[in-house]
């Protein structure tokens, strides 16, 4: 275990690529994915091109973060500006893979875990903020993972990594473990998240909500949330658990009353039109609270109930 008995600045360092070039494939699911025809889909055997253009992206002006400063930030051929978010999603990428070890014992499965929970809300937070869409490809097999996270620690509860602590020390860190495990690894434990609370957090994510829709659409003919929004919180309920879920559920509500209203009174003023399908994307508010529900919820629930008892 050598290899991952190293330093955090050094993993870091060497895990920062592989988070930008992620960050730039990142780029071409949220551009996409939320596309109405199912060519346009095709995020696999298709080659980069200019969306103003067409033209065929070169190699080399592909290439994360550079490409976009070397261009200048337009396209090649035709002069078409290319959106801030391209550098900005490829720079976010570079950040969670580089972070991650800094908060997950490198190559254990909550690091693993962690890591494809932040990618994937990188990537639903941008489809939603664009298109206001959450795409069903992504979020399915994210329920399935969810669920099969909770598995390693029944197979080999036993399994250890060792991580380093400091020059010359080194401990032991579950490998199997799948609640959050903070670095440094010895303190910080939470508990693991059980096949059963990850299904009932599959479970209540999209029965609560959809059950809440039918009653919206009975009574007001029309679909009051996205169904986007359930399986999202359907699979961050089997990653975290019910409870955790059900606090991104409120963290988001909050953050979509505090943030979006304030938004929905400028687009009144400016004199836009409101209908009653004026739209949130609260995905993305869901993408940002469940960060701070992840590494604080338990300590800012502890300090609730200190507060309330
Ligand atoms: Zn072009």
């Amino acid at each position: 275990m050598l290899l991952l008995d190293l330093p955090p600045l050094i993993l870091s360092i060497l895990l920062a690529p592989f988070g930008l070039v992620f960050g730039s494939f990142g780029n071409v699911l949220i551009h996409r994915l939320p596309q109405e025809n199912p060519a346009d889909r095709n995020v696999v055997t298709k080659g980069s091109h200019c969306p103003g253009c067409k033209t065929p992206i070169k190699p080399w002006h592909n290439v994360p973060l550079f490409g976009w400063l070397w261009l200048r930030g337009r396209c090649a051929a035709c002069g078409w500006k290319i959106p801030v978010r391209y550098p900005l999603v490829e720079l976010l990428g570079g950040l969670l893979f580089a972070a991650s070890p800094w908060v997950f014992p490198f190559g254990t499965l909550i690091w693993f875990k962690g890591l494809i929970c932040g990618y994937a809300l990188l990537i639903l937070f941008f489809t939603d903020f664009t298109e206001m869409i959450l795409p069903d490809v992504l979020q399915f097999p994210l329920m399935v993972l969810g669920v099969l996270f909770t598995l390693p620690q029944l197979w080999r509860p036993e399994a250890f990594l060792r991580v380093w602590m400091a020059p010359g020390s080194a401990v032991d860190v579950q490998t199997f473990y799948n609640g959050l495990q903070l670095s440094p690894a010895t303190h910080g434990f939470q508990p693991a998240v059980t096949w059963q609370q990850s299904l009932l957090g599959l479970a209540v994510g999209y029965g609560a909500p959809a059950l809440l829709n039918q009653v919206y659409k009975w009574i007001r003919k029309t679909d009051g949330l996205g169904m986007g929004d359930f399986k999202m919180l359907a699979w961050l309920g089997a990653f975290w658990g019910w409870a955790p879920m059900l606090g991104i559920l409120f963290l988001g509500a909050g953050l979509g009353v505090a943030l979006g209203l304030p938004l929905m009174l400028l687009k009144r003023t400016k004199g836009e039109a409101i209908s009653g399908n004026t739209m949130l994307p609260f995905g993305c508010f869901l993408a940002l609270a469940t960060p701070v529900v992840v590494f604080f919820g338990r300590a800012l629930w502890l300090g609730y109930l200190g507060v309330v008892g």
